[in-house]
Order: structure tokens, then C-alpha cells, then sequence
């Protein structure tokens, strides 16, 4: 029997087996046939605490029993203004306006949408994005057009709008992008949109805490709206609450999802700070944001939310990060002299290495071998392409992680 389901990144050509999990607790997936998987990558970067996290799923109950979901257009509800204050109140200061929407790419849009409509009620009406090169902001047109060129968007690039793109800043060569910034700064972009110390999906490419200041402080000199795209850096990924904090930077406008939600619910939020707000506010309706979706502030998801936040009060969080970014260098060092392992490297909770292989890019066939590999040795994990990385739960104990580096260490030698 055929599933008339049809998965996201997925080539049903090619018969793989797509496991079906009936229940995860922490960092632990359990499947149907009775297997207990690690899910070395937060299932997708997502889950941040882990899995089922008590707190989270107790709130999600009580709000289910009591407001399920409201027209967001002109009404509210507790669970979004609760949240709304604490993320003003966890985030640096300008930033004092929250939108909400449901996926990362949403939030992307936003900040997007955010940025023209300030220039052009702003009667200056400016469009032009600038992005980094290798850049990964979501898989709708508006964020697939700010995000890097490939074969994952080819099919679409007809439909795709022109950016200035930046380099990306390879070590000894930060300069050439500081310059292609400021150059670009000088035409009158509508905004800079770039992933914090880290571009995720375009292969885990860190780049210095010292190199985003400077960013930032260039689009300042030519007020260019900074966004920050933290959909998959916030919430503890990099070892702070937020990247930004290790550049001692503030965006005009901040992009979450992900964990925003502990990794239960989709949700996500645009922050911006008053200029961007105000630019929006006046007695002319024509002036307004006119962006919606229909579950905008979901009460369930904003409570999952809120829980969340309490998880980050209540537990030692960041004690936890640093636990773990400690323990997954400890397993990378081990695995780094192999002769097939390039780039060992590590931000946070997040390691990384490339697998030495003839070709590169998304499609190379190290990423199914070794995805379908862990799989059958009952780990989660999901290359980009060459680039292996390990980004569990913050709960993963030390048996579950080196499980996971006990399998890539199997792989790599029956791939030599
Ligand atoms: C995952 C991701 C997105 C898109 O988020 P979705 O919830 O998948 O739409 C956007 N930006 C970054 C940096 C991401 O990692």
C-alpha cells in the first residue's frame, strides 16, 4: 500500500524507506516497528530542550482547553500579549514591536514586507535586498529569492527577484566583504538580511562575532535596515540566547521561529524597533502592514511559547549549551585527524565537518549514503550535501552522543 503522502525534500523515486514514528521523549524518536532512534539533528533544528518537554506539552493541554484560536486582525488574547512583553523584555531594547506569523520563511517574509513598507511610507520608496552569498532564509518565493541560487530553486528562479549579494566572509578575506557591503550600502538598498555568526542550510559556515559587528555598523553608517535572520541561530543554538549577543549588535528587525516554541508548535516572530513601526502607524488605513495569515498568535502555539520562556527561567538553559558544546568538541577532536574528515569546526551546540568526497554541492551522493546509513543504525542525521553536522537536543545524554559519533566513525571507514 502506497502513502498518498508527499514529503518535503523528498525523491519518492527512489523508494527510500520514510520510518514512521509513533512517540519521542528527549532526544530519543521511537518508530512503529519498535526502534528507539537519536535525533542528532533537533528534528530539523527545532527541538531545543527535547523532545516532549513536560512544561511545554502541560501548557499546550490547558490551552487547548480553553481558547483554541482567534482572528488576530483587530482582537487579542492573553497568550500572545504575555509573550509579546517577554520577548521585548528578552531581547535587547529597541527592539519593541512584535509581529507574529508561523514558519521561519513567514518571519522572513515579514522582515522583508517590514522593510519596504518603511521606505516607502517613508516617501523614499527603495527595493533592493542585499543578502550574503550562501545565504539559506526559507522555501517561499520571497525567502527562496534572498537565499542562495541552486538546483533546490531552479524550477522557480523565473519567479525569483534580483538581490545584491555580498561574499561570503572565508577567513583572510573578511575584507572583500566589508567592501562589497559598503559599495552596495552606497546605491540605497531597502535592507541587509543576513543569518547570524552561522549560515545554516548553505553548508554550517561560521564567520566571526567581530565580522557581524562590522556589518552592522557599516548598513548603520548608511541606514540601511539590518535584519537578522536567528530562525535557526536563537534560543541557545550558538551558546547565547540570540547570536547577535556575541557581536554586541542590535537588527532593526530580528527573525525566530524554530525554538521559538521549544520545537512543539509552528510559530515565529518578526521583532522590530519603533522606527520600522512607526514608519507603519498613522490615521491613513492605505499605511498600514498589510500582512496575515490565518493562524497568526495561534493561543495554543503562543502558550507552547510562553512555556518555553518559563523552561528558559526555571532550568539552568545555557549552563546546558555550554555543557554540550563542551562535550561535542570533545567527540568532533576524536573524529577530526580522520583522514576523510575536512573542516572539523564547532559553534555552540553545533558541529561540523565536510566528508572528503570527488564531488560537492546538495546532491552528493555522500548525504543519502550516510543519511541512509544512520538510519539503519538508528540515528536521525541529514548532511548538507558534504557537510556532516551533529545538532542535538540540549538534553542529549553521553551515550546518546557517541552513538551518534560512533556511527559517523563506523561510515567513514567503510567509506574509505
Ligand atoms: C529554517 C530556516 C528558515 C525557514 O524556516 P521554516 O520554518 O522552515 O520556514 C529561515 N531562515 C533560517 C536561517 C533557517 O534556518
Amino acid at each position: 500500500m502506497t502513502s498518498p503522502v508527499w514529503h518535503p525534500f523528498t525523491q519518492h523515486g527512489l523508494g527510500e524507506p520514510i520510518p514512521l514514528v509513533t512517540h519521542a521523549q528527549g532526544a530519543a524518536l521511537h518508530t512503529a516497528d519498535g526502534r528507539r532512534i537519536v535525533d542528532a539533528i533537533s528534528s530539523w533544528w527545532v527541538t531545543t530542550h527535547g523532545h516532549n518537554h513536560p512544561t511545554i506539552m502541560a501548557a499546550i493541554a490547558e490551552q487547548a482547553a480553553r481558547l483554541d484560536q482567534i482572528i488576530f486582525a483587530g482582537w487579542t488574547h492573553e497568550p500572545a500579549e504575555t509573550l509579546a512583553r517577554a520577548l521585548v523584555a528578552m531581547t535587547p531594547a529597541p527592539l519593541v514591536h512584535v509581529f507574529f506569523s508561523d514558519s521561519g520563511s513567514t518571519s522572513v517574509e515579514v522582515a522583508l514586507k517590514m522593510a519596504l513598507g518603511f521606505w516607502a511610507n517613508s516617501g523614499r520608496p527603495r527595493d533592493r535586498i542585499l543578502v550574503m552569498e550562501h545565504s539559506y532564509h526559507g522555501d517561499t518565493i520571497g525567502a527562496m529569492s534572498v537565499g542562495a541560487r541552486g538546483v533546490f530553486n531552479r524550477a522557480y528562479a523565473p519567479l525569483l527577484f534580483d538581490v545584491g549579494t555580498v561574499p561570503f566572509p572565508e577567513p583572510g578575506r573578511e575584507q572583500e566583504t566589508l567592501d562589497a557591503l559598503e559599495a552596495h550600502c552606497r546605491q540605497a538598498p531597502a535592507a541587509f538580511i543576513v543569518e547570524p555568526l552561522i549560515l545554516g542550510a548553505g553548508g554550517m559556515r561560521i564567520y566571526t562575532p567581530a565580522l557581524l559587528t562590522e556589518m552592522r555598523t557599516i548598513c548603520a553608517r548608511h541606514e540601511v535596515p539590518f535584519i537578522a535572520d536567528e530562525v535557526m541561530t536563537g534560543w541557545g543554538r550558538t551558546g547565547t540566547l540570540l547570536a547577535c549577543e556575541q557581536a554586541g549588535i542590535v537588527p532593526d528587525i530580528l527573525c525566530l521561529s524554530k525554538g521559538l516554541t521549544g520545537g512543539s508548535l509552528p510559530l515565529a516572530v518578526t521583532l522590530a524597533t519603533p522606527a520600522i513601526f512607526e514608519a507603519h502607524r498613522s490615521e491613513d488605513r492605505a499605511r498600514m502592514f498589510f500582512h496575515s495569515s490565518s493562524y497568526t498568535a495561534n493561543p495554543i502555539a503562543c502558550a507552547a511559547a510562553n512555556a518555553n520562556l518559563a523552561v528558559w527561567r526555571d532550568e539552568p538553559v545555557l549552563e546546558r549549551v555550554a555543557d554540550l558544546g563542551g562535550r561535542q568538541q570533545a567527540q568532533l577532536d576524536r573524529l577530526a585527524d580522520h583522514p576523510a574528515v575536512r573542516n572539523a569546526r564547532r559553534i555552540g551546540t553545533i558541529a561540523a565537518f565536510e566528508i572528503d568526497a570527488a564531488s560537492t554541492g546538495y546532491l552528493s551522493a555522500a548525504a543519502p549514503r550516510l543519511t541512509a546509513f544512520c538510519r539503519e543504525k538508528d540515528v536521525l542525521l541529514r548532511p548538507l550535501g558534504d557537510t556532516v553536522y551533529v545538532m542535538p537536543p540540549y538534553c542529549i545524554d553521553d551515550d546518546d552522543l557517541a552513538k551518534i559519533y560512533a556511527v559517523l566513525g563506523e561510515y567513514l571507514e567503510t567509506a574509505r
